[in-house]
């Protein structure tokens, strides 16, 4: 697979490269060259999970890596099922929350962890993110345990959920989380002083597991083919899904199995009230506000860096804007649809809930409806049981999580602090 620079279209890179690099020259993102449909789509439709998303895999990424060890690779990613409930007649929730930290960004970190302990080679590695919530955990557990890797997260204190954060900061081993006496912000400036750190660059190995690496995305494409295989043949042409949207990379996923050829026949990329896409859409004017907190605040974004990927595909006419739609569902909807779901039989929390509301939007006669559901219901507890007025049970993954002491260790917003701390310990 080659990938460009959609900031600097000279710089291409190969798929081995775009992981380990992440972004860029001038914070550029990385995208394939050439997107080809699959000969067989209906043959791969049949083939069970794991195995079918190797073969997507090995057609997006061509043969950098070898049949063996994708397999491989996809066996240890994907160790949890994609199902596809069924809500109501022509309506379906595609659940993307069985893996271990109860969100879709399971797949995506797990799949990225099995390609960084393939390219390093034995080489040290270091990971050093910082998280406002969901990530964190992800990519903690994807890394966790795993040889030559340390993984080093900064997380505000206070500033997330408990249940967020024993996600990752019970772990140990091989994980060592930081609190910080500041914002998320303050967090990221630290990372980002890291990045621009050359010996401490060198000494670690450093990378970085953000949302934009090119291996999370692939990853994802993977169970929007899972989604159509659960429906009856003869609905699969007819697929509208809707993706619960803030950095806009699950839906570019999306948008790339429809180009290599899964029947896909809408999109709907819904937001909360964080709108920057859906006010462009409409006005061709590209306008961030400032970022607003919700409900559903894994989608606080404002200034999505997926964005630029999704629209590379449509100016091309890839995919038809025609067959693309973005709302954006404020507060007081978003509670009504987690109610209305409730009616229906279906518990959700507030992204999915969101994710629902915009597939209704636009939704038509003879269409399958689907709708992600992004997170599971207990990592949202607090919203999702004063707005459906009921007591919800914890999964035993969270419930074990809650019960372990927190490891984290304090740290002022000070990068020196964290260099000594780094080196001391992994140096
Ligand atoms: C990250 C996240 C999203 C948004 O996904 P993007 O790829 O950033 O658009 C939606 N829901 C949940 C629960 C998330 O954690």
């Amino acid at each position: 697979m080659q990938l460009y620079n959609l900031q600097d279209n000279e710089q291409v890179v190969s798929f081995v490269e775009a992981v380990k690099t992440g972004l860029g020259r001038n914070q550029g993102v990385f995208f394939p060259t050439e997107l080809t449909p699959l000969a067989d789509v209906d043959a791969l439709l049949e083939l069970d999970f794991v195995t079918r998303s190797a073969k997507v895999l090995r057609h997006l990424l061509g043969d950098e890596l070898s049949d063996e060890t994708l397999a491989q690779m996809v066996a240890g990613a994907f160790t949890f099922p994609a199902p596809l409930v069924k809500v109501a007649d022509n309506l379906h929730c595609l659940e993307l929350f069985h893996g271990p930290t109860l969100a879709f960004k399971d797949f995506g970190g797990r799949f990225m962890a099995q390609c960084l302990a393939q390219f390093s080679q034995g080489e040290k590695v270091t990971i050093l993110t910082a998280t406002s919530g969901d990530t964190g955990a992800a990519v903690a557990h994807a890394f966790y345990g795993k040889e030559n890797v340390d993984v080093v997260i900064l997380y505000p204190e206070g500033k997330i959920s408990e249940a967020q954060q024993k996600l990752f900061t019970t772990l140990g081993g091989n994980v060592h989380c930081y609190s910080v006496k500041g914002s998320f912000d303050d967090c990221q400036a630290m990372v980002k002083q890291g990045f621009l750190d050359e010996e401490l660059k060198s000494r670690l190995g450093l990378n970085s597991a953000n949302s934009i690496n090119i291996s999370r995305l692939v990853a994802q494409v993977c169970y929007y083919f899972e989604a159509v295989a659960q429906l009856p043949k003869e609905q699969r042409a007819q697929a509208h899904i809707s993706v619960p949207s803030g950095n806009f990379g699950n839906v570019c996923a999306a948008m790339i199995a429809a180009v290599i050829g899964l029947p896909i026949s809408k999109l709907s990329a819904t937001t909360n009230q964080n709108d920057t896409v859906p006010r462009y859409l409409e006005s061709k004017q590209w306008q961030p506000n400032e970022t607003l907190e919700s409900l559903s605040n894994a989608m606080d974004v404002s200034r999505p860096n997926n964005w630029p990927r999704v629209q590379v595909m449509l100016d091309s006419g890839q995919f038809s804007y025609n067959d693309f739609f973005s709302h954006s569902v404020d507060e007081a909807t978003t509670a009504a649809a987690m109610r209305e779901l409730q009616q229906l039989g279906y518990m959700a929390e507030p992204h999915t809930a969101i994710a629902y509301q915009g597939l209704k939007a636009d939704f038509a006669p003879g269409e399958q409806g689907i709708f992600l559901a992004t997170a599971h219901p207990a990592k949202f507890k607090d919203s999702v049981e004063e707005i459906l007025g009921i007591s919800l049970e914890m999964p035993k993954a969270l419930a074990d999580a809650l019960a372990k002491p927190c490891l984290a260790k304090p740290m002022s917003a000070d990068y020196q602090q964290l260099r000594e701390a780094m080196l001391a310990k992994l140096g």
